[in-house]
């Protein structure tokens, strides 16, 4: 079978072994974590905070809302478990954006609210039962995006896309649970994308799976098989991709797929007619037209150079130092990073929730290499999977040349780490090129 992909990029599993055993994206238990008290940010995707609609004292069920949407570019907040509220305060995210968050703490009896019930024949609901749904769900892209669902296929819709890609391709090292949705709960999954390609009105479904998963494809053609009789109209595809960092990331998707390079900025839905969501999100999307339950709990992959990987179901909300307290060799990290081991954000505090976003966390015990000049080996400008030259953009920003470093390509900059990663000098290029890069393109919109 042809493989796709982009040119460049990097195959991470050469270079990173945190503890020399690479068999963790095998890994099949799926701990459920109850945590102690979890807390709710309003703002956990991209657009306008949610607005609480819970008081302190209040009791709380698992699927009930607690924060409503404040506008057309937002996404409601419900619990994953029930119990009490105990605050309602201001929240600093990483992303130093501040918002509103709701405490809750567990009565750890797992009481289900009452408007979480099975539905018959989900897929015969229609496109606009299906579009109230995904809205009141609170699903947002899961894949680290963090756009809303709803809004996503409103926008796909009018744009009059054909094709919905399904992304199985988290690429960064050590995140593995959208592998194991596809292996564990591959009728869920595709449920999920029957759903949404009902709601954008397409004909095509492509799941983009890597090559390193190839063990899952006779299992997803023969799922194929099945729901074709389910959904008649619409055409099941699989497309495999070569194992390389960043390969799942939308525009480089849309390169392998397409050979269309997409300039920063635009989006698929209007440039090739398709639009792209994650396996966790459809596996999301299933639970909620199927039951009712909207976004609630995620798979995190737990991983890193003190102890064997591990994926967990915690419900959103859920502290980090909670679930740290439960993994072994957790204690012995210098440092927590939350997210991708490459891409995530290192954490000064672990007592933050996991929010809808959140892939996994790292545990790494090595310290931070030595930092020396700049080498001029070139390997940041090899592993940049948009083309640009790392080293000179950074040296660039550093002199202060913002004209220079826009005139290099920084819009184009997608915030991978890679360069980061590869450096042997320990330089952290990518996060003063990522910040010019999101500031260049805001100056391209206005
Ligand atoms: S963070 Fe930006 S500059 Fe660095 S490799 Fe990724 S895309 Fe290239
Ligand atoms: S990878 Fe590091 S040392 Fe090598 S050229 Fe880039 S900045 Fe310099």
């Amino acid at each position: 079978m042809k493989k796709l992909s982009f040119k460049k990029g990097w195959f991470p599993m050469d270079g990173l072994a945190f503890n020399g055993k690479l068999d963790f994206p095998r890994e099949p238990v799926l701990e459920v974590f109850s945590p102690r008290e979890i807390l709710l940010p309003m703002l956990q995707h991209v657009g306008s905070p949610a607005e609480p609609v819970v008081k302190i004292g209040e009791k709380v069920e698992v699927g009930q809302m607690i924060g409503r949407a404040s506008g057309p570019l937002s996404a409601p907040v419900h619990t994953g478990i029930s119990g009490t509220v105990t605050g309602i305060k201001s929240f600093e995210l990483l992303n130093r954006k501040h918002c509103l968050a709701v405490e809750i703490t567990n009565d750890h009896k797992k009481t289900i609210h009452n408007s979480i019930r099975r539905r018959e024949n989900p897929e015969q609901l229609t496109p606009a039962n299906i579009s109230k749904l995904i809205e009141f769900s609170g699903i947002v892209g899961m894949g680290g995006e963090g756009y809303p669902s709803a809004a996503k296929c409103k926008r796909a819709y009018q744009d009059g896309v054909s094709t919905l890609i399904v992304n199985a391709c988290q690429s960064e090292p050590y995140l593995s649970g959208d592998i194991h949705l596809m292996r564990e709960q591959l009728d869920r999954v595709i449920r999920g994308a029957g759903a949404l390609s009902g709601f954008c009105k397409v004909k095509n479904v492509v799941f983009c799976v890597m090559d390193k998963w190839l063990i899952e494809l006779e299992a997803i053609q023969d799922a194929f098989k099945r729901f074709q009789k389910i959904y008649p109209d619409r055409k099941f595809i699989v497309r495999v991709m070569r194992s390389r960092f960043p390969q799942g990331y939308e525009r480089l998707l849309i390169k392998a797929l397409y050979g269309i390079e997409l300039p920063a900025g635009q989006r698929p839905e209007n440039t090739v007619g398709a639009v792209v969501f994650n396996v966790s999100t459809c596996a999301a999307v299933a639970d909620m037209v199927e039951k009712n339950m909207p976004l609630v709990q995620r798979i995190i992959s737990i991983s890193g150079d003190t102890m064997q990987g591990h994926n967990m179901l915690v419900p959103i909300g859920t502290y980090v130092d909670d679930i740290l307290a439960r993994v072994p060799g957790a204690s012995s990290a210098n440092r927590i990073v939350m997210g991708g081991a490459i891409t995530g954000v290192c954490l000064e505090d672990t007592h933050v929730p996991i929010i809808k976003t959140t892939q996994g966390l790292a545990l790494v015990r090595k310290s931070d290499p030595p930092k020396t000049p700049c080498v001029h080996c070139g390997a940041c400008i090899d592993a940049c999977p948009v083309g640009l030259q790392p080293y000179l953009c950074h040296r660039l920003l550093e002199v202060g040349d913002i004209k220079a470093v826009e005139q290099l390509g920084v819009a184009e900059c997608i915030s991978c780490g890679a360069c980061s990663f590869v450096c042997p000098a320990g330089k952290e290029l990518a996060f003063a090129i990522a910040r010019a890069g999101h500031r260049s393109r805001r100056k391209e919109r206005s």
